[in-house]
């Protein structure tokens, strides 16, 4: 009797605590272990009770961050940005598995670097926009009694339409899981790569891409996109047409290279010389400032008044900022003959073969990074249609201004920054 009576409590008491983590999770609560990038700290709420919320935890949160930031940049592949997060240092949780009856650790896990595959996993999870989705939500999602990693639009931008968390007005929220999906193995299937560097006309998104059957039963591919404007839609020949036809276009014409170099050669001695000069002026202010700083910190030892010393330590502060700047302005970057030649020795073949260099690439992550070496932003692809897409300054200077050596000359100085930013895109 007393043995069955015992039975109910614990059951009564089981009941109990179940339904107040279901009831808490369904507030949004943390009701098991952290997510990477975050901690389990417990707080007491209005009522009295206890419950555990979560807050960043470095430095994987700053790991989580940049992964969101950098897929939603949309320039590098899942692969290079597993680089990039593993070379901040990134290591999973080092996890112990334990023997179930005795509770002795058996197993140590973790410590692996980022993969692809753990980085879409992650990326997917709602928490890191401070939104739960959960069994106990039965699907819904709820705002978190505490704040995510990242905004919820960086959240939709880094998953590219898999996962899209919208609010209302009246704060409900909803959550769509991969209207986009099937975009999204498109990704990189190399039939479509295009869509990721020529963009909407409509939008100025990346396009979509799809196939469908036609009468005869064959597939055809088309471009689209109907991002809260009427649908466009281009045919996959067409579009790659168009795209030829302009590559095509840029093709170099005869003497260009040959006088480019040249001239690149002279502007560069020209732009060396004078920043020699430069430099010189800059190592000379960051010495004044210093030696101004110096100054001012003898002064606050002597000063006995706590708001004259202060005043002096806001003044070293703003002192460090002004050689912050001017430092940085001294390390810029300057162009090494090397890289020159070997600037020119790429630029050959892509000059002389627009098109194939332009259409070769066999990833996402390669065209994107072509693309940027012939557009100095993402045409859109009436652009490419009309011929007046943005062009970096090698394709700019053939394009417009062919072999006028002055004209050239000019134009390459007037905008020698911009050059040598372009030739490290071209390494
Ligand atoms: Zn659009």
């Amino acid at each position: 009797m007393q043995a069955e009576y015992a039975n109910q409590e614990v059951n009564q008491i089981l009941t109990r605590t179940i339904g107040q983590q279901i009831k808490l999770a369904q507030e949004g609560y943390q009701t098991r272990s952290a997510e990477m990038g975050f901690r389990n700290v417990k707080i007491t709420r209005q009522n009295g009770r206890k419950a555990t919320v979560m807050e960043p935890l470095e430095p994987e949160a700053s790991w989580i961050r940049a992964i969101f930031e950098l897929r939603a940049a949309g320039a590098l592949s899942d692969e290079a940005i597993c680089d990039k997060i593993n070379a901040m240092g990134y290591k999973s949780r080092i996890m112990h598995r334990r023997d179930k009856n005795t509770g002795e650790v058996i197993a140590i896990t973790g410590a692996k670097p980022l993969t692809p595959k753990q980085l879409q996993r992650l990326v997917a999870k709602p928490i890191y926009c401070g939104v739960r989705v959960g069994k106990w939500t039965h699907g819904q999602p709820v705002k978190a009694p505490f704040d995510g990693l990242v905004s919820i639009s960086l959240f939709n931008r880094a998953n590219h339409g898999a996962v899209v968390i919208s609010g209302s007005k009246g704060g409900d929220l909803s959550i769509e899981y991969g209207q986009s999906r099937k975009h999204a193995t498109h990704l990189n299937n190399p039939d479509f790569l295009l869509r990721h560097v020529v963009m909407c006309p409509k939008c100025g998104k990346p396009f979509w891409a799809s196939k469908s059957r036609g009468k005869s039963g064959q597939y055809f591919g088309y471009f689209h996109c109907a991002r809260s404007h009427k649908s466009v839609s281009i045919s996959q020949s067409e579009f790659q047409e168009t795209i030829g036809c302009y590559l095509d276009k840029l093709e170099a014409k005869p003497g260009f290279l040959g006088l480019f170099k040249e001239v690149v050669r002279e502007t560069w001695v020209a732009k060396n010389k004078s920043r020699q000069e430069e430099f010189e002026a800059i190592d000379k202010h960051i010495k004044t400032l210093e030696l101004r700083q110096e100054n001012i910190l003898d002064r606050i030892t002597v000063s006995g008044s706590t708001l004259v010393q202060k005043k002096l330590e806001q003044e070293i502060e703003e002192l460090e900022g002004t050689i912050k700047s001017a430092k940085k302005e001294r390390s810029g970057v300057a162009l090494v003959e090397d890289q020159i030649e070997q600037y020119f020795q790429r630029a050959k073949f892509r000059l002389e073969h627009p098109k194939d260099y332009g259409l070769a690439a066999s990833t996402k992550g390669e065209t994107v990074k072509t693309w940027q070496t012939i557009f100095a932003h993402p045409p859109t692809f009436d652009d490419l249609k009309s011929g007046t897409p943005q062009l970096t300054l090698l394709y700019r200077l053939n394009h417009h201004i062919g072999c006028d050596k002055k004209q050239m000359a000019a134009h390459l100085s007037a905008n020698w920054n911009t050059f040598v930013e372009e030739v490290s895109l071209f390494l």
